[in-house]
């Protein structure tokens, strides 16, 4: 399989403030969201906004009427959170987890995607960590289950590019320890290649020759050697697509609730089935007993 994993880039904060619990009151005093300070000045500056202190340090009232009510009262949403792992408690080298994995959560529709915190809470390193080898199980079972490898779907194979780049790549690394008569055969790879799809000629090592633009053969061979032997068809799919797209054509695009709004059943399934995982295999005993499986998925 094509070696296209990015690297891991851990997100830490050394004992930083990634919660910075600024209280977002609407005009009614119903406290609506929590937010941080850029979020707070952003309405502060506009005037959309103005410090509210008869609700406390850090709170803010809307001055102007809101399409939505907020969070309900006693909602996870809502309340105060604590700048520490939610695993061990630990404020050291804190990241951001995404409880559904973000390959899955950018293929949804916007309505679930955006801003979708709730599904985003404070891990340590090692809590991190240990995780992840479970959730790298879990999304290998559902490359099986939705036939669509972790890799994406939809890569091309070139046969005659790898035959070619394996030669040369052995013949630059390794010529002093492969037999004469293999190299033979090596080098009629390299050559075979070069005339069907390169500069025609082959070059000499000494440079000479300048008389022309002919490659010499050790360019040749670094040439490729840095073939692409396995590459994006046009039809490539990334396994986080696939799966999303599986999961909401089976709701055939959507389903009207009561009140209107379009809702995709099997997604919520599928939010709701990495919620319980992480629940299962982290066990967050410093998680708000308010953060629940059922919690809301839109952001109507
Ligand atoms: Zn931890």
């Amino acid at each position: 399989m094509p070696a296209e994993r990015k690297p891991i880039v851990m997100q830490t904060k050394k004992s930083s403030t990634i919660y910075e619990n600024w209280k977002v009151y609407s005009r009614h005093d119903k406290l609506m969201f929590r937010c941080n300070e850029k979020k707070a000045r952003w309405y502060l500056v506009r005037d959309l906004g103005k410090l509210a202190p008869e609700h406390g340090d850090r709170s803010i009232q809307l001055t102007f009427e809101t399409k939505g009510n907020g969070h309900n009262e006693g909602d996870y949403m809502v309340e105060d959170r604590t700048n520490s792992c939610v695993g061990c408690n630990s404020t050291e080298l804190l990241t951001m987890h995404h409880v559904v994995p973000d390959m899955y959560r950018r293929a949804m529709p916007l309505c679930i995607k955006s801003k979708s915190s709730r599904d985003i809470l404070l891990l340590c390193k090692q809590c991190h960590h240990l995780y992840e080898d479970k959730a790298t199980k879990l999304k290998k079972e559902l490359a099986l289950k939705y036939d669509c490898p972790l890799e994406g779907k939809g890569w091309i194979h070139n046969t005659e590019n790898r035959q070619a780049k394996k030669a040369a790549t052995a013949l630059l690394r390794f010529s002093d320890r492969i037999p004469e008569e293999r190299q033979q055969t090596l080098v009629q790879v390299v050559k075979a290649y070069q005339q069907a799809h390169m500069d025609q000629g082959q070059g000499d090592d000494d440079g000479g020759d300048s008389s022309n633009d002919r490659p010499t053969w050790s360019a040749v061979l670094e040439e490729c050697s840095r073939l692409e032997d396995v590459y994006r068809g046009p039809d490539f799919v990334e396994h986080g697509t696939f799966v999303i797209q599986q999961l909401m054509n089976m709701d055939d695009g959507t389903v009207e609730s009561a009140t209107g709004m379009q809702r995709w059943p099997h997604l919520e399934t599928f939010i709701k089935l990495w919620r319980q995982h992480f629940l299962d295999h982290v066990k967050p005993s410093f998680l708000s007993g308010r953060w629940t499986v059922d919690g809301e998925i839109y952001n109507h």
